[in-house]
């Protein structure tokens, strides 16, 4: 069971008892400010300024507060993890969120989406159910998918098909400078959607380290926009990424059942023995060839399906 200690300030510490107000427990250590607990952690904190999370999820919980690092040791005090970590206030503003699909499947592309989610829409999407995609069934998903579009949310789709991966891929470009390049663009064409209205950020569900990135975008002679901010599980926390993560996989869940009728197959998600196996059958049917159009070669399910064939 993991555990994250951060330091705040007195203040912080005031503000963290009132946010939890209806979940602190009767009766504390000794030491102790106040302890609360949410179904992700128990909170701890101490006069002396230490704020201690256990539990199930303690990062979760902990990332809200700004700074977040796990450790295994009690003693370990965290800095924050980089210096595109959204401030608090990001959430509840309108901002901008991205996020990507198909990443990990052998089969399908990887789309990207981003959203523009206004301050007064925020309470609506939540209504409708938008959050962490990975929470939702795929019935659900592009149910709520449909709704975001009846919306006014503005949003930008890229959809980055396997020819194109498998040759940029053979070119050289990690998959990281792939999803790099699609989130960098749908951010631009959003921005380019919505003005002259300015989001107060953009929030990328981050990927890689936010250096990474911007690398990335130098070697296509890009650069990062204004007000970009970078953090893990942000679909949790940003309804603006959480739309965008809904969006992404809904355009994924369609292309791979585009596949699956163009095949006539029953075209499995993700990387497993099942799909090594439809991988021979794709192969067996029409050809190695073929997996250019419709998989991501590289994986070693290209190799593994050797087994089945
Ligand atoms: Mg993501």
């Amino acid at each position: 069971m993991g555990q994250v200690v951060l330091k705040l300030t007195k203040d912080k510490i005031q503000e963290m008892k009132s946010h939890y107000k209806n979940q602190l427990a009767p009766s504390i250590p000794q030491a102790a400010v106040f302890v609360a607990k949410t179904p992700y952690s128990t909170i701890t904190a101490y006069q002396s300024g230490k704020v201690l999370f256990q539990g199930k999820d303690p990062e979760k919980e902990a990332a809200q507060w700004g700074l977040t690092n796990t450790s295994n040791t009690r003693e370990k005090i965290t800095k924050p993890v980089h210096e595109f970590h959204p401030p608090e206030t990001l959430f509840h503003s309108s901002h901008i969120g991205s996020d990507e699909a198909g990443t990990g499947d052998y089969f399908g592309p990887i789309t990207v989406a981003a959203a523009y989610v206004k301050k007064e829409h925020v309470a609506l999407l939540k209504e409708l159910g938008v959050k962490d995609s990975k929470h939702l069934t795929d019935e659900v998903i592009r149910k709520i998918a449909k709704d975001i579009l009846h919306l006014d949310i503005p949003y930008t789709l890229l959809k980055l098909n396997n020819r194109k991966y498998n040759q940029l891929q053979a070119k050289g470009w990690s998959q990281g400078k792939m999803k790099t390049m699609l989130h960098h663009h749908a951010l631009e064409k959003l921005l380019e959607k919505i003005q002259p209205e300015h989001p107060e950020g953009i929030l990328i569900d981050q990927f890689s380290q936010p250096n990474v990135y911007k690398r990335h975008l130098a070697t296509e002679g890009n650069k990062l926009q204004e007000n970009v901010y970078f953090m893990t599980k942000a679909e949790s926390y940003s309804i603006a990424v959480a739309a965008g993560s809904i969006l992404a996989r809904a355009s994924f869940v369609k292309a791979m059942e585009d596949i699956s009728k163009e095949l006539r197959m029953d075209i499995p998600k993700g990387a497993s023995q099942k799909v090594d196996r439809a991988a021979a059958a794709v192969i067996s049917k029409f050809g190695k060839a073929k997996l250019q159009d419709v998989a991501k070669v590289h994986f070693a399910t290209t190799q593994k399906a050797d087994k089945f064939l």
